[in-house]
This record gives structure tokens, C-alpha cells and sequence, in this order.
């Protein structure tokens, strides 16, 4: 059996890439010295996977910023704004991923996307009617030849057409269809000179198949695919599919001349009673996507083994692979060495997922009996407890009844309530809750941790800077208030290391786009709340005012979603246990006089199933309850917020609305406020506060601008349904910038209410 990998991670193993690419946008070091970093990088990442056995390694896997930019590239679908900066190949690269301003012009960067259930973002192509699309670039040929130099065979790895025709927005006249004919010529191109290059595969990374297709989805994949195996000569083609299953066209994927086809046996539920329903075509290789590419736990061998050998009565020929890229998975549990060795010896990072496929390999070729010592060795590993568990909690949860997750009384009687206890004005003004994160803030935290400063000046130095704050958002004129959020250097991480049942890795981070990498907590037993969290800091803010400050809390969902979950209880459970451990955060902050909290849920849609079928029966049906059992328990005249980042969720509005928040705070400035018709259509009662600014822009708006939307949306909202808000935290924008924003708002707000 050979072993194969779909792409491995590309930040190096302590972020080298992020921080020489930062270099490099700062001009400290020249683009010869990145290129060659890089390419050492690659090098080395070839050699660990080669040293592990692994038969088809990936390459050009790598990006300097995302794989479907490089595709865009490839293909020449560079829009004519970045083509007119005359920048060099790279510059006009970057450009296109983060923008330019500068000498040569100004232009914004293309959009960015979340890419599937994953917290990766992609660049979105934009193909206009002047782009012709033809292979234009060297980079799979180059990284190939690399790799070959330097003794290791590499399998090409490149986004499929499909996926990169669908997930492309088309700018001009011409339409997806308009652009089939030359796309397949392009990849016949690219296949026929890897053919000659002298490789032996070619991976095409399809993972659009295992979302909900249409006939004409399915008619127009069978079409270019036909056309291009017709054409391929040698070189085998795999078609990777990835994050699911591919239950719409198993059997048209399967009755195409390709080489292998790549399916995902762990997150795809269908995959394996689709190969038993429908059989494997003997005349291909089955790669059995059995190793978790996404979570970070050590592979259960027997069950494994089960799956290979089950698999194999069907398929004739199994290749072992991971189930999707490592790039969702960090580098090497090796770097955490202040974990205890029983902790370690539960994880396994992208280089451990290698030793994985290379033992199982073995064992499958072994036909190794259970007394195997690396069975038993594995089977010790799942065997010992790895999650420490807290009975109080289970009980809790076993005790909830429906009355937990219902708020009473309904919204309308609370808002009166509401109305009555806190003499807002109309249109009334807030912002999300993080003010800028100064140098000041960030080494008042890290002097901390370093133990530079005493837990007292850490203490008095937070507290001055609550105090400014406060006193910054009073002469402002906003109506509710926030503490600003400096203690907190990320809004998950924050309430994870103040709970029990999380676990925080020193090197573990994962991409997220670009340069930006997260380092997801781990949960690793179950959560419980010992203390309160921010109740002092809250009670201490709201003590310096007589307007409302909101306590500023991260939601259940947001945090589960955010970190690596465990995969011995359901997701329901996990964020109920969460859930439970906010609610009493929130009964705290009440009890100690807060008037208005917020509970942010910026990543409820992150995990929404891909197909829209799962929607409710995975993820709403629980994801929802566990909100509204954070808020149920308060009193009527307690406001309770949320947030939202994105307001791109048009289609789940009745869901939103059942959180039975009584504000939700949402980005729309980008969206045109397309959001606010549908919310209206929707008959959406919670009140809303559609982002009147733009905060991932440095840009001021002027107070004419501001008002102008504020007027839009009162064209659809009722100014008693209406708050007045930036999109989102202010913590990554400069002072000065939002200082002169909030300046804007606050005018407009009242110029605004003078007209009504
Ligand atoms: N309260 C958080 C902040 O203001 C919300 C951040 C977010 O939605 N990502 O930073
Ligand atoms: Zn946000």
C-alpha cells in the first residue's frame, strides 16, 4: 500500500514564512532572500515527509499567501487594475492578496472568503471579460523540478477547474459557462507539461463535489473533466475531494478515466456506504482519507485498520491519505514540550499525522494481528483517559429542562421593560467592545506574563487605561459604553484560560490567511467555570459612569468553534457545558449591577454544515439553544447583545432571531445593506445595529457619510429597532483613526435624530 498527503502546512514550523514575508512587505529584506527562504523551507518540508516513507508527497502546496491566488496566477487571471500598478510577478501578487498604496497606485485587494467548514480564508479569483485565461505561470513546474533536484518525486498539486470556475466571481458579461472551454485547454496544458517534466500524478483538489450539486452542477463537472482526461496522455490524474462526501455524483466521479479518486472517510459520512453501495472501479486507486487532516487527535489504529480492510473488498487498490491538507492542523506536537509526555502522547500534529500513515502502511502490508506492538501501544493511547472529566458538570447538563433555554417574558414586554429602566435616546450609540490594542495595552499584558510587572501594576495600569476609556467614550457622546476590552488579548483565549477543561499549545498555530495565523485552544476535558472571569473589570468600569456599560462576553458557539474540539462527546455537549459556564458569567455580571451584556457569537457561522440538509439537524438545532441558555436566567429589564461579524447570513435570519437576543450588532457596511431588506422581509424582531462603519479599513468616514447610511437604513428600520454602531472591535485600528470615526457616528446619530 502506498501512503499519500494532500498538502502539508506552509508557515514553517515557528511562522518563518509570516514573519519573512512581513519583512519583506517592510522592506527588510529583498525578494531574492524571501524567495530563497522559502524555497528552503520547501526543501526541508519534502525531506520530513520523504523521511516518513510517504509515497506521494505533495508539491506546489506551498503559497506565498493562498493556493486559489496562485491558481488565479496560473491561469492569468490577473485583472487589469493590478497588471496597470507595473509592479514585478510578486508585487502585483501581493497586490492582488492585500492591496496597494503606494507609488505606483491604489487599489484594493480582491475579497477574501472563508474556504468550506474550515477557519482557512481564500482569495476570491475575479474574472472579468478582459482576462483570457491560459496557463501563465511556471510555479507547479518549478516547485516539481525543485523537489526532483533535490531526489524526491512529487505529486503536483492544483485546485481543480470546477472548483476554481465555481468559487470564481465573474465581474463582466461572460459567465462561468463562457470560460469551460479555455479553463480545460489550460489544464490540458498544465497536465501535458508535467507529463513531460516527468511526473507521475497530478492531484486536482476538488472539494466543491461534496457540497449540495445541482443536475447542471454535475453535467457541467462531467463535461470538463471528459475533456480533459480525453486529452491528458500519461500522467495519472487524482481527483481529491475533501471535507465531505461526494453523495450527489459518486457515480459520475466514478465513471470518469481517472487514476485515482481521492475520498474523505472522516468527515464525509456517506463515504464508505457510497463505495459499498455502489462499488469501486477496479481499474482505479482508491485514496482512503482515513488520517484527520482538521483535529489534532492521535489516529484510532484499530478502527483504522477496520476501515482499510473493509475498503478493501470493495476497491481493488487503497492508498492511505490524510483526509484533507495539513495546513488546519499545526506542525509538530514536538514543540510543545511543557506539556506532560501522558498529555503529548494523546495529540498528533502534521508531522505526527506522517509517522501515522507510514505505521498504518505497514501494518496493513503486515497484515499485522491486534498483538502488534504498535496496535497495542496505540490502543494504550485511546485507552488512557485523555479527557479529564467533571461529573458536576454532566449533572448539570442532565438536569436542564426546557424552561433553561426559554427566556421569559417574551421580546416585546421585555423591551418596554428595557425602554423604561434605561432612558436610552433613540438610535442609540455604542461600539463592539475592543478599543484600540496600543503598544501600551499589549506591554502592559506581556510584561505581565513575563512576571516584569507585579499582578498589582498590572492591575492599576488596566484600570487607568478603563478609566481613559470611559471617560474617552463620555466626551464622545456615546450612549452605552464599554470597558474596552485591554485585558484581553484574544476573545476566545481570554475565557479559555480562565476555565477549566481547555489546554494552550506554545507553537500550534495554524493559517488563517495570508500572514495571519490563529493558535486555536484545545479542549481537553470538560468545561467548568471555578470563578468569575471579568465580573470585576466590568463592575469596576460601570462604577466610573452613569451611562450603561455592557458586560462583554465570547458566546459558547464562537468558542467551541475556535478551538480543537475533542471527539469523544458530541459538539451539543461541548457547547453546553461552555454554555453553562457563561450563563453563571452572566447571572454574575447582573447580580453585580451591569445593566446591558453582550455576548459576542462573531464565528456562529463558521461551522454551519456544507450542505444545507445538515443545517438544522448538526449544527442550528444546538448551536442556538446553547445561546439562549447563556441569557435565559436574567431579569426582563436586563439587555442582553450579541455580536455578529458577518452579516452574511441572509438564509439562516428566523435562526438568528431565535437566539431571542433583544440587540444583535452585525458587518454591513460592506454589503450594501442588502442584509437590512432581508432582515425587514424576514419580519426579524430583535432589535439591530447594522455596522454603520467599516472597521477593517483605516479610512474616516465622514459624519455626511455616516449619515447618509444611517438615513438608508431608517429607510427600511423603524428608529426604535435601530442602534448606531461600528462593524466590528476596534482593537486593530490606530487611536487617532477611531477616535475621529466614533467622532462621526456620534454627529451623524444626532443630526440624524434631529430629523426625525
Ligand atoms: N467584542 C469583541 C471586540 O470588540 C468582538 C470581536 C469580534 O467580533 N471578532 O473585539
Ligand atoms: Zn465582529
Amino acid at each position: 500500500m502506498q501512503a499519500s498527503v494532500i498538502g502539508y502546512p506552509r508557515i514553517g514550523k515557528y511562522r518563518e514564512l509570516k514573519f519573512w514575508t512581513e519583512d519583506y512587505f517592510h522592506g527588510k529584506i529583498s525578494e531574492h532572500q524571501l524567495k530563497e527562504n522559502a524555497k528552503k523551507l520547501r526543501s526541508e518540508q519534502w525531506e520530513v515527509q520523504s523521511g516518513y516513507g510517504i509515497d506521494l508527497i505533495p508539491s506546489n502546496d506551498f503559497s506565498f499567501y493562498d493556493g486559489m491566488l496562485d491558481t488565479a496566477v496560473l491561469l492569468g487571471a490577473i485583472p487589469r487594475r493590478y497588471r496597470d500598478l507595473h509592479l514585478n510577478e510578486l508585487d502585483t501578487y501581493f497586490a492582488m492578496a492585500r492591496g496597494y498604496q503606494g507609488g505606483n497606485g491604489d487599489v484594493k485587494a480582491l475579497s477574501m472568503r472563508k474556504w468550506f467548514n474550515t477557519n482557512y480564508h481564500y482569495i476570491v479569483p475575479e474574472l472579468d471579460d478582459q482576462i483570457e485565461i491560459r496557463l501563465s505561470g511556471n510555479k507547479p513546474f518549478d516547485e516539481f523540478l525543485e523537489a526532483k533536484e533535490q531526489g524526491i518525486q512529487t505529486k503536483p498539486v492544483v485546485i481543480g477547474p470546477f472548483t476554481f470556475l465555481k468559487l470564481a466571481k465573474y465581474k463582466g458579461k461572460k459567465q462561468l459557462h463562457d470560460y469551460v472551454d479555455v479553463t480545460v485547454r489550460a489544464y490540458v496544458q498544465l497536465i501535458r507539461q508535467l507529463g513531460d517534466l516527468g511526473a507521475d500524478w497530478l492531484q486536482l483538489d476538488e472539494p466543491i463535489l461534496v457540497t449540495d450539486l445541482t443536475h447542471a452542477d454535475i453535467t457541467l463537472f462531467t463535461q470538463i473533466y471528459t475533456a480533459l482526461l480525453e486529452q491528458k496522455g500519461e500522467l495519472k490524474i487524482l481527483l481529491q475531494t475533501y471535507f465531505g462526501d461526494i453523495r450527489d455524483c459518486y457515480t459520475d466521479v466514478t465513471a470518469l478515466a481517472l487514476d485515482g479518486i481521492g475520498l474523505d472517510f472522516v468527515e464525509g459520512r456517506e463515504s464508505f456506504s457510497l463505495v459499498q453501495r455502489y462499488g469501486f472501479p477496479k481499474d482505479k486507486l482508491l485514496f482512503a482519507g482515513v488520517v484527520n487532516g482538521k483535529n489534532i487527535w492521535r489516529n484510532d489504529y484499530g478502527k483504522t485498520l477496520q476501515t482499510l480492510r473493509d475498503l478493501q473488498k470493495s476497491a481493488l487498490q487503497i492508498v492511505i491519505s490524510t483526509s484533507c491538507s495539513l495546513l488546519h492542523v499545526p506542525y509538530t506536537v514536538q514543540s510543545e514540550e511543557q506539556l506532560d509526555e501522558s498529555i503529548r502522547s494523546a495529540f498528533a500534529f502534521a508531522e505526527e499525522k506522517l509517522e501515522e500513515l507510514s505505521e498504518l502502511k505497514a501494518l496493513v502490508d503486515d497484515n499485522a494481528s491486534e498483538r502488534s506492538p504498535k496496535i497495542i501501544t496505540n490502543a494504550q493511547v485511546q485507552g488512557t483517559a485523555r479527557h479529564k472529566s467533571e461529573p458536576s458538570v454532566q449533572q448539570r447538563i442532565d438536569g436542564l429542562t426546557d424552561a433553561d433555554f426559554t427566556r421569559s417574558p417574551a421580546f416585546a414586554e421585555r423591551a418596554a421593560l428595557q425602554k423604561a429602566a434605561l432612558q436610552l435616546p433613540l438610535l442609540p450609540t455604542t461600539t463592539i467592545g475592543s478599543f484600540p490594542q496600543t503598544q501600551a495595552v499589549k506591554s502592559n499584558r506581556s510584561k505581565y506574563k513575563k512576571g516584569e510587572i507585579t499582578a498589582a501594576q498590572y492591575e492599576e495600569n488596566l484600570r487607568s487605561m478603563i478609566k481613559n476609556c470611559i471617560s474617552l467614550q463620555e466626551k464622545l457622546g456615546l450612549d452605552v459604553l464599554v470597558h474596552g476590552e485591554f485585558e484581553r488579548n484574544d476573545m476566545v483565549e481570554y475565557f479559555g484560560e480562565k476555565l477549566s477543561g481547555f489546554l494552550f499549545t506554545k507553537q500550534a498555530w495554524v493559517q488563517s490567511y495570508g500572514t495571519r495565523c490563529v493558535k486555536p485552544p484545545i479542549i481537553w476535558g470538560d468545561v467548568k467555570r471555578s470563578s468569575p472571569i471579568s465580573v470585576e473589570i466590568s463592575q469596576y468600569a460601570q462604577s466610573l459612569t452613569d451611562k450603561p456599560v455592557k458586560g462583554m462576553l465570547t458566546g459558547p458557539v464562537t468558542i467551541l468553534n475556535w478551538s480543537f474540539p475533542r471527539e469523544d462527546i458530541s459538539s451539543k455537549e461541548m457547547a453546553l457545558q461552555i454554555a453553562l459556564a457563561i450563563r453563571d458569567e452572566v447571572l454574575d455580571l447582573e447580580a453585580a449591577g451591569l445593566r446591558i451584556i453582550q455576548v459576542d457569537e462573531a464565528a456562529l457561522k463558521e461551522k454551519l454544515p456544507l450542505r444545507k440538509s445538515d443545517w438544522h439537524t448538526e449544527y442550528l438545532d444546538w448551536a442556538i439553544p446553547a445561546f439562549r441558555l447563556v441569557h435565559s436566567g436574567v431579569k426582563a429589564s436586563t439587555q442582553i447583545h450579541t455580536h455578529m461579524c458577518y452579516s452574511e447570513f441572509q438564509e439562516i435570519l428566523g435562526d438568528i432571531d431565535a437566539m431571542d437576543a433583544d440587540v444583535i450588532s452585525f458587518e454591513a457596511s460592506r454589503s450594501n445593506l442588502s442584509i437590512v431588506d432581508a432582515i425587514i422581509q424576514s419580519g426579524f424582531k430583535t432589535a439591530v445595529g447594522p455596522g454603520v462603519y467599516d472597521i477593517h479599513s483605516p479610512r474616516i468616514p465622514a459624519k455626511e457619510e455616516m449619515a447618509a447610511s444611517i438615513q438608508s437604513m431608517l429607510q427600511k428600520i423603524s428608529p426604535e429597532k435601530l442602534w448606531l454602531n461600528p462593524d466590528c472591535g476596534l482593537k486593530t485600528r490606530g487611536e487617532a483613526e477611531t477616535l475621529a470615526s466614533l467622532k462621526h457616528l456620534v454627529e451623524a446619530a444626532s443630526q440624524v435624530r434631529g430629523q426625525l
